[in-house]
């Protein structure tokens, strides 16, 4: 993995949260909860994460998913499967297995 991956997985959660804006610099986005690539164009739902938020500053939701899990390919970032599978499993693989070891 480059560290660019690296860099960018762990700003993944961010660049996913208020990005409206983003997506209309890009071409496609990708989802890094159900690992889907779409057109930006193709993106039908937004959510404020404040009410007093302007559009722009609202969030993505994936139009397969529907979680704000929506990262953008503007700024050449290069969205492919592997480097959402890669995110998936650093926000939700690592959660799962650190919920398994818990010992109550
Ligand atoms: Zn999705």
């Amino acid at each position: 993995m480059s560290s660019f991956n690296c860099e960018l997985i762990n700003k993944a959660t961010k660049l996913s949260t208020r990005n409206a804006q983003r997506a209309k610099n890009s071409k496609f986005c990708g989802c890094f909860f159900c690992t889907s690539i779409f057109k930006s164009s193709a993106i039908e739902e937004w959510i404020s994460e404040h009410p007093r938020d302007k559009h722009e500053f609202a969030s993505i939701v994936c139009p397969h998913c529907r979680m704000k899990t929506v990262i953008c390919d503007e700024q050449q970032l290069d969205i492919n499967k592997e480097l959402l599978i890669e995110i998936n499993t650093r926000w939700f693989g690592k959660t799962k297995l650190l919920t398994q070891n818990v010992k109550i």
